[in-house]
């Protein structure tokens, strides 16, 4: 096997192989850029070495092989005391994981060679010396393991002896006493001698990038970014070359667009007189790169040339790391930048006018998440806020509350109007009501699997984990950040999309895509909504599927409706039991008389039908879908104990307690030990006689009185033909009496109806996957149980990468939504096929859909406009 590829046989096609940064710096090796000479060891020697803990045969020679190339190359030879060549030892895997493995500069200094280094530098001591103290606290770190405080405390001693807070302020003379007090630290620390062989240092910090792999923060990272944890790094080896040889040297960061804003033009930060190192570590404060135009023109001419070049091929914005030795630029690293969701999108819109890419493509570049990103509110930060900690960007949004630290007093605050935001060290089931009354949830502990965090994803609250600078007081009812303590009943501000946590009230401003989305801001009133108006009608071109809304009210119809809903997916009926009315559905299910129940349903028949009437204008021309009543209707009855309570009190005291009596009865005749498996659905509309047919009249009767409705009517909850036949046939019967046109359909959510969609399909107009339900009952995960139960730890264990009910389950519950379509539509060509679960608007979810061949996705209203591009993405 080959092992080792010098840069000048790589490429970015390799990267499984090289790694990111490896096939990038082979890519501007092609490219004529000016690169330092060096050699990509595979990710394939890394794996080996991680299987069997011994590097694989050959690698060795290999190495020796590609070193001797480079040194010819550089003109140096590693370990050569007059003249050593030093390099770099840089970790690099297929996927960037920033800072999350290990990197070890200036490899080959010895107390044999540090003289050459001075000398090939003009004598320049103080650099020399510099960088072998950088060498032994790196090695002595990432290699050895020796904690890099016992470092940091000798250098900081040395710097208040000479007086100075800067590195600079030290001379070669202090630099070389650091060297001293450095190795006897490493000797202590490891039991050994810093190593003088520097084929050695070169050997086992090799080693150190192969396990740096495995490192705890690489392994977290994975899992929250569901990176593969089998692919392992690359490691480059790359030839030293010197940002800190003086003031015409320095080193640099930058992207070729403004990666916050996408705006155009180039973008970075440069520090002069520095190794790459110190940039990250934000030990001076680096200037803008336009200084680098007064501070060096030529190298700055070139640099711009370079970043068009890089754009130009890669056709897409760039990041870039560079190093200028004394006025002559290095290339030191490259790839594909990140962005803020913004920035995807005006910088994908840029790309389309600049004629780089056409607009097929630039679905490519944006994804659904990054739209529902646009879609919260956010902070208004222009009265520069304070900012007091930071932690995981858990969950999205920005909340704004006082500071509460328990669930109870969480609740009962929410409760007695005022905003709160629980904070805990982390949470667990028994903080679920806290949570659910909360604005934000922001704990010290856990990543973005942490319970706060998936629970909070899962309810749509904004929530910020591991903000490990809180010290978190429960006793005391208070947290500190660096001295600085917010007690209980204090306001901070969460900012769930940046993890920052702010101190008071952060004034919260309407996304303004959301406000395009409402009418209220014309297409083009800024780069971000032109570019998301743009790429969204092109995805509404292309796209396959059509998008519905769930909703229940006109209003929420409406807005659907002009976030680019088509129609209705789900109008859910039980909404329209609540309130007031619960009254009446009182009286019909206290029933005892055919009549009795007939007057109640005749009650409710009116505003039902005004309910729709609402709708269907609001929906005026598009297909609207009404699920008839669904849930156990024990729900709309008060609580047994609280029923139970009453009616013993009043007997204690010798009253009647009469109608409760009654009701008391009806709950204890209607009590399920399985509710979500018990009298629902279909099963109501055939056990109490005329509650679906009430409903179905109250559907037609509205239909008629609106022009241009289009009504559905959907049974939920059917397992066999035989029940939807049933409720069809009369509902049939009723729409031809009313001599209105509506189809009947089905949910498919149990099973049962999936795996005889064939025969149900007889029977139905369409099918609408209800895939909460069909999860549910496909895994036998309780749905309003399991969040805070079990899910951490199956996350934890990866029994699945995201919970079931986020995205749909390809494999298993997948598996029966791919055998209702192909049976059901075998058996009825035109069979309309939509689903109208969670994960309508779960962009993962509806690749899936539009693969399977479903006609539609219905969602949310806010989930509307993510849909539509998730679709046309799925479609190009
Ligand atoms: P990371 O992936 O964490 O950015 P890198 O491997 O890119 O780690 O290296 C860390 C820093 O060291 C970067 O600033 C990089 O530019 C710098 N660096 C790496 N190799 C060299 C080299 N051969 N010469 C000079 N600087 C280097
Ligand atoms: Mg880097
Ligand atoms: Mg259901």
């Amino acid at each position: 096997a080959k092992y080792v590829y010098d840069f000048a046989e790589g490429s970015k096609e390799l990267s499984d192989l090289l790694g990111g940064k490896g096939g990038n710096l082979a890519e501007m090796v092609r490219l004529g850029l000016p690169v330092p000479p060096g050699f990509t060891i595979t990710t394939d020697a890394c794996r080996a070495y991680l299987r069997t803990g011994a590097e694989p045969y050959g690698l060795a020679d290999e190495v020796g092989l590609h070193l001797e190339r480079l040194e010819r190359q550089v003109g140096r030879r590693l370990g050569d005391s007059a003249d050593p060549l030093l390099v770099s030892v840089r970790s690099g895997a297929k996927y960037s994981m920033p800072g999350m493995m290990e990197t070890i500069l200036d490899i080959g200094l010895t107390d044999d060679t540090v003289a050459g280094l001075a000398a090939q530098t003009g004598g320049n001591e103080r650099f020399a010396w510099d960088s072998y103290r950088r060498l032994i606290q790196m090695f002595g770190k990432t290699v050895c393991g020796v904690p890099g405080e016992a470092f940091e405390r000798v250098l900081d001693e040395a710097k208040a002896r000479a007086g100075t807070s800067d590195d600079l302020g030290l001379d070669a003379g202090a630099l070389k006493a650091i060297v001293a007090r450095y190795r006897t630290v490493f000797a202590e620390h490891t039991g050994h001698d810093f190593p003088q062989d520097p084929r050695e240092q070169l050997g086992l910090a090799i080693r150190a990038v192969f396990s740096s792999w495995n490192a705890e923060r690489a392994v977290l990272y994975r899992r929250q970014e569901h990176i593969p944890a089998d692919l392992g790094t690359a490691v480059n080896v790359v030839a030293m070359v010197f940002g800190n040889l003086g003031a015409d040297s320095g080193t640099g960061v930058a992207f070729t667009r403004d990666p916050a804003t996408g705006a155009p033009g180039v973008y970075g930060d440069y520090l002069a007189d520095a190794q790459g190192e110190d940039v990250v570590a934000g030990i001076r404060n680096t200037v803008p790169l336009q200084e680098l135009e007064r501070l060096d023109r030529r190298s700055y001419d070139e640099l711009l040339t370079i970043m068009a070049k890089l754009e130009a091929h890669y056709r897409d914005l760039c990041d870039i790391e560079f190093t200028i030795e004394r006025g002559k630029l290095w290339m030191l690293q490259t790839r594909v930048g990140k962005r803020t969701a913004a920035a995807a999108f005006v910088i994908a819109a840029q790309l389309v006018d600049e004629g780089v890419i056409d607009l097929d493509e630039a679905l490519t570049r944006v994804t659904g998440a990054q739209l529902a990103q646009l879609m919260f509110p956010a902070f208004d930060l222009s009265g520069r806020p304070e900012r007091v900690a930071s932690g995981v960007a858990a969950a999205p949004g920005a909340a704004v509350g006082v500071a509460v630290f328990d669930a109870r007093r969480a609740a009962a605050t929410a409760k007695s109007g005022t905003a709160v935001i629980l904070v805990r060290r982390e949470t667990n089931p028994d903080d679920l009501p806290g949570m659910i009354a909360a604005q934000g949830i922001l704990t010290s502990r856990g990543g973005k699997t942490s319970h706060a965090a998936v629970v909070a994803r899962g309810m749509g609250k904004t929530c910020v984990c591991g903000a490990d600078s809180l010290d978190v007081d429960l006793d005391a009812r208070q947290f500190t950040v660096d001295g600085r303590v917010v007690r209980e009943g204090d306001v901070i501000s969460l900012d769930g999309t940046t993890g920052r946590v702010y101190a008071g009230a952060v004034p919260v401003q309407p996304s303004p895509v959301v406000r395009y989305f409402e009418g209220a801001l014309s297409p083009g009133a800024d780069p971000l909504v032109r570019a998301v108006d743009r790429l969204l009608t092109h995805a509404d071109k292309q796209r396959r599927l059509a998008v519905r809304a769930n909703a229940d009210t006109g209003e929420d119809a409406a807005r659907a409706r002009r976030f680019g809903a088509q129609g209705i997916g789900l109008c859910r009926t039980e909404h329209m039991f609540l309130g007031e009315r619960r009254a009446l559905v009182e009286r019909l299910i206290l029933a005892r008389t055919a009549a009795e129940r007939d007057a109640a349903l005749d009650e409710l028949l009116p505003l039902q039908r005004s309910d729709f009437v609402e709708l269907f204008r609001a929906m005026a021309g598009l297909p609207v879908t009404v699920r008839l009543i669904d849930p156990p209707l024990h729900e709309f009855l008060p609580p047994l104990e609280d029923l139970a309570v009453k009616v013993a009190v009043a007997e204690e005291r010798g009253q009647d307690p009469g109608h409760d009596k009654d009701l008391l009865d009806a709950v204890r005749r209607m009590h399920e030990e399985n509710p979500m498996l018990g009298l629902r659905g279909v099963r109501l509309g055939l056990v109490i006689p005329g509650l679906f047919a009430m409903q179905v009249r109250a559907i037609a009767e509205a239909a008629a009185q609106v022009p241009d409705a289009r009504p559905e009517i959907m049974v939920p909850l059917v397992g066999a033909v035989q029940e939807l036949e049933a409720v069809r046939g009369e509902a049939l019967g009723l729409l031809r009496e009313l001599g209105v046109d509506a189809r009947v359909g089905t949910m498919i959510e149990v099973p049962r109806a999936a795996l005889t969609a064939g025969e149900i399909a007889g029977a139905a107009d369409f099918f609408s996957f209800g895939t909460n339900d069909l999860t549910q009952m496909g895994w036998g995960f309780s749905r309003d149980d399991v969040e805070g139960a079990f899910f951490t730890r199956y996350l934890e264990l990866g029994i699945f990468g995201v919970s079931p009910f986020e995205s749909i389950d390809r494999d298993g519950v997948g598996r029966l939504v791919r055998i209702a379509v192909e049976e059901g539509r075998a058996a009825r060509p035109d069979l309309h096929i939509g689903v109208c679960g969670e994960h309508g608007g779960d962009p993962e979810s509806v690749h899936f859909f539009h693969e399977v061949g479903l006609d539609y996705v219905s969602c949310s209203p806010f989930r509307v406009p993510i849909a539509r591009l998730e679709a046309g993405r799925a479609a190009v």
